[in-house]
């Protein structure tokens, strides 16, 4: 099931199990006024704390906070300032795959439980105050169920935290429309690493407002984010809101020629939701073959409408259209005429009618099924790339149909966005061009699959990375993970010295987000 994301993961951290994390260095320098935040850590929260969705990376905090209001996290980030080592780490819902939530020996904020509950606010349109630990279900349930509004701009999957991803991007198949989630934000509140409370927005310390979002928590701690709100899609007299479909393509070409096709459409013309997936061209593959495609668990596709073609990879589009109180045979006859351009392979298109809300949680029933066969669990050593649309096709031709022909043991989204959708005043690096794809590789390990398993995925994360970079391709890692400076200057490119400069303003003694290895705390 398509879903989106994530880090480049090197093997270069240190792995440690549960038991070492208790006895490794973190917890000697933790101790350190840790007393006056009144907290003893349980075994539990550190463990929690020392973990993330990765599973590749243990480093245990000294202690785990959980900040009920902005003043505990103003009053954790003034006790680690004071402190001679301590750092200070929020943690959203812990989705990073590379240790980015953690702070060794340090202070680790777990966000889940920040209030006040979520708020509808009038500012000219309308908008959610919603507190950052908010997981972007609840900001769904509760803007559909109580006033029938919704954001724009979604993930894919939805457990994840309003601060955790606006601190990355936020991407999905509107984002070629509405613009990732970062590009769909009002106002923050952030308590910075000197400890004091901002209210920001785009005219209101606007520096600091656009520093955070796509900042890898490296200026602030989100305590409240400000996110517009829209009528969510009007429901048809069924009750299904949203027409759901994918088609299948042989040739690479073809196919990113229909999506670039379709995000550059006029609002009036275009899907609501525009996003697809490369997987391999094998039958009997039941995770990274044509099992992948139906769209409702239980449809499949006839044997006989697979073509027999000898391409080692083939490519899904999946779009969404929402109903807007379209009967269905007004939304069939619409849907008809937006295929018709496009270039798929005949015969092969499903569709389904589900709700706006079974829509945007398409992920989370993926979720279901991978704790139920054990891959939720095991390592993700996922990798998630942007590449220009210059460089899209032959990125395809030397990484999907060489290096991943057999597939990552998960989906392989690949689909176009706009940077003009992408405010350059953000910290997010993005690539030059005005068009590029997200690449994410979310592999899953199968549980009895072992270390060599794991080694190998992170080997083929680097030889992909490597093969970017040799040949020349304008692109950035999303929700990346360096170490080295020299890797994070290459990262963001001419933006690095406005990065450090915005990190001198506002974290001077680089307490905040120390898991993302970008700069160390000053003595
Ligand atoms: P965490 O992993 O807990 O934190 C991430 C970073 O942000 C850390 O450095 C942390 O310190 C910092 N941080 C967290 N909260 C705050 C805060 N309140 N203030 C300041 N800094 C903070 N991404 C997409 O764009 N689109 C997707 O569709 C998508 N799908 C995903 C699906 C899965 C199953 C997973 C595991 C990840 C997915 N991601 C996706 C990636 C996801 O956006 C990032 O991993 C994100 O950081 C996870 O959010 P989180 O709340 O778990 O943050």
């Amino acid at each position: 099931m398509p879903t989106i994301m994530i880090a480049y993961v090197e093997q270069r951290q240190r792995l440690v199990s549960d038991g070492d994390a208790e006895h490794s260095d973190g917890g000697d320098a933790g101790q350190e006024n840790i007393g006056a935040l009144g907290v003893a850590a349980a075994a539990g929260d550190i463990a929690l704390a020392a973990r993330d969705f990765g599973g590749m990376v243990f480093i245990p905090p000294a202690t785990l906070l959980r900040p009920s209001k902005t003043d505990d996290v103003v009053r954790a980030v003034c006790v680690a300032r004071r402190s001679s080592r301590l750092t200070v780490a929020a943690r959203g819902n812990g989705h990073s795959v590379g240790g980015q939530a953690m702070a060794r020996g340090g202070v680790v904020l777990d966000m889940r439980d920040l209030g006040p509950p979520m708020e509808l606010v009038r500012c000219g349109g309308v908008a959610a105050d919603v507190p950052a630990g908010a997981l972007w279900e609840e900001v769904l349930e509760w803007g559909v169920r109580n006033h029938g509004m919704a954001p724009t701009s979604w993930t894919d999957y939805l457990r994840l935290t309003v601060g955790g991803t606006l601190s990355n991007g936020g991407i999905s198949g509107q984002a070629f429309r509405h613009g990732p989630q970062v590009a769909n934000v009002a106002e923050l509140e952030v308590v910075t690493g000197d400890g004091e409370r901002r209210v920001c927005s785009p005219s209101l310390c606007s520096d600091l407002f656009f520093a955070a979002l796509g900042g890898l928590g490296q200026f602030g701690v989100i305590t409240r984010a400000r996110i517009p709100l829209v009528p969510a899609p009007k429901m048809a007299s069924d009750r299904r809101s949203v027409r759901w479909i994918r088609v299948v393509y042989k040739e690479f070409e073809e196919y990113a020629g229909d999506a670039e096709w379709l995000v550059t459409r006029a609002d009036s013309e275009a899907f609501d939701y525009v996003e697809g997936f490369a997987f391999v061209n094998d039958v009997s593959d039941p995770v990274n073959g044509w099992a992948s495609v139906p769209i409702l668990p239980g449809s499949v596709f006839e044997p006989a409408k697979i073509p027999a073609v000898s391409e080692p990879i083939l490519y899904c589009l999946e779009l969404a259209l929402h109903h807007n109180h379209r009967e269905a045979a007004g939304v069939d006859e619409r849907v008809k005429e937006m295929l018709w351009p496009l270039r798929y392979m005949r015969g092969l298109v499903l569709a389904a009618d589900v709700s706006y809300v079974d829509f945007l949680s398409r992920v989370g029933r993926a979720e279901e099924e991978a704790r139920a066969n054990g891959t939720w669990a095991t390592p993700h050593p996922w990798l998630n790339i942007l590449v220009s649309s210059s460089d899209i096709a032959d990125f395809d031709r030397t990484v999907f149909k060489r290096i991943l022909r057999r597939g990552v043991g998960g989906p392989m989204l690949v689909y176009p966005l706009l940077r003009s959708k992408w405010d350059p005043r953000m910290s997010v690096a993005v690539p030059e061009s005005e068009m590029f794809y997200l690449v994410a590789l979310l592999r899953f390990i199968a549980p009895r699959a072992g270390d060599a398993a794991l080694e190998e995925a992170v080997a083929q994360n680097r030889e992909i990375i490597g093969c970017c970079r040799s040949k020349g391709y304008d692109f950035k890692v999303y929700a990346p993970h360096y170490e080295s400076e020299a890797d994070w200057a290459r990262h963001f490119g001419r933006d690095w010295a406005r990065f450090v400069e915005r990190k001198r303003r506002y974290d001077p003694i680089a307490i905040l987000a120390p898991g993302q290895t970008i700069f160390a705390r000053a003595e």
